[in-house]
């Protein structure tokens, strides 16, 4: 899964490597838009797109663009299921179905299986290309909560149903990383990892112990101090005049919400050269106020880098459980400003 920009590590860089060097050919976006800079920036290389929630196929110059750019739709409500055979364009087209097992989000429902085999048949086709279902609660526990076990149960009644209808499956998946993570759904013909592809597990804290994956973060994020002061305590900085709560160091950092870096990781912690340094004041467009009680300006200067994140996973964790946010939204929200550099290793 690819989707919001390979979840803010840059698209095409992560399609390229992973189709040339890891020989994955199936890629997973969310929208029409994404699948088709996709395909018209790697034109030259052979894989399959696929659109999972923002299709609009209904609509004519969106139609267009996934019959002539050989873009998969993923159907997932029946009024575009029956748009999708009613048009003889789509003939031979890859039938791929999203049902709904308990998400309640997207998904033909299935107490519409029986309507859906019998549009099928009606279209004269005999089989599914590919036929998926998506967990409501994959960062919890697999083996026990009740939700997953009746999504996992639906999904494996449905593909009976199915099947004894005549209708021949050709590729099935279900689990994304949290599934995947604890060792669900990997017999089917394929998974759908989004998150884990990026290293962090998706697990809840308290489970993330118990996971199976032991990827690590694939990126880091770096800054540099561009000014750094000796503060006393209750002077104020920046802007709203935040008070200092201790005398100490102030760092500012260049990244700020224009880079990504959201106003609510004010109060966030990172390690630096054996201390800890806390996000003070408000986070600005372009900086952020670092602070360092009892430090004075030996300790830090203009020029050093600053890390917000690195390959170990514990400190992505760190900024998303002290900021309530998840590791997905933290990498999502990188903007283009940020410049990328990209080292493959084999
Ligand atoms: C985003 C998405 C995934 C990947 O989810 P992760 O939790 O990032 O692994 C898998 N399947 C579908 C349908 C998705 O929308």
């Amino acid at each position: 899964m690819v989707k919001a920009n390979a979840y803010g590590h840059g698209l095409l860089p992560i399609v390229e490597f992973s189709e040339r060097h890891l020989g994955i050919k199936e890629f997973g976006c969310a929208t029409l838009g994404e699948a088709l800079y996709l395909r018209d920036e790697l034109n030259e290389s052979e894989f399959e797109i696929y659109v999972f929630s923002d299709i609009q196929i209904e609509l004519k110059e969106c139609s267009e663009h996934f019959l002539s750019k050989r873009i998969i739709p993923v159907l997932s409500n029946m009024e575009d299921l029956e748009y999708f055979l009613a048009d003889n364009r789509f003939k031979n087209f890859p039938l791929v179905l999203k049902f709904n097992t308990g998400m309640n989000r997207l998904g033909i429902d299935i107490e519409d299986t029986d309507k859906v085999i019998k549009k099928i048949k009606a279209s004269g086709r005999r089989s599914i290309h590919h036929l998926m279902t998506h967990f409501a609660n994959a960062s919890l526990s697999m083996q026990k909560n009740k939700r997953n076990l009746l999504q996992i149960n639906n999904f494996s009644d449905l593909k009976s149903t199915i099947r004894s209808a005549g209708i021949e499956i050709h590729q099935t998946s279900l689990s994304n990383s949290g599934s995947i993570e604890q060792g669900i759904g990997l017999e089917e013909s394929h998974i759908r990892p989004g998150l884990m592809l990026y290293g962090p597990s998706s697990l809840l804290p308290n489970l993330r112990s118990k996971s199976l994956w032991k990827g690590q973060v694939i990126s880091e994020l770096e800054t540099y101090v561009i000014r750094s002061f000796e503060v006393e305590k209750g002077q104020p900085v920046g802007y709203g005049a935040t008070p200092c709560p201790e005398d100490g160091l102030i760092a500012i950092v260049a990244l700020g919400y224009g880079d990504g870096f959201s106003t609510r990781y004010q109060g966030a912690t990172f390690p630096y050269k054996g201390k800890v340094g806390k996000v003070m004041g408000r986070v600005n467009m372009d900086m952020t106020q670092i602070f360092f009680a009892g430090e004075t300006i030996d300790f830090l200067s203009h020029g050093e880098k600053f890390k917000i994140w690195d390959h170990n996973n514990e400190n992505i964790y760190r900024l998303s459980d002290e900021t309530a946010t998840i590791p997905y939204e933290i990498f999502c929200s990188i903007t283009g400003r940020v410049p990328k550099a990209y080292e493959y290793s084999h």
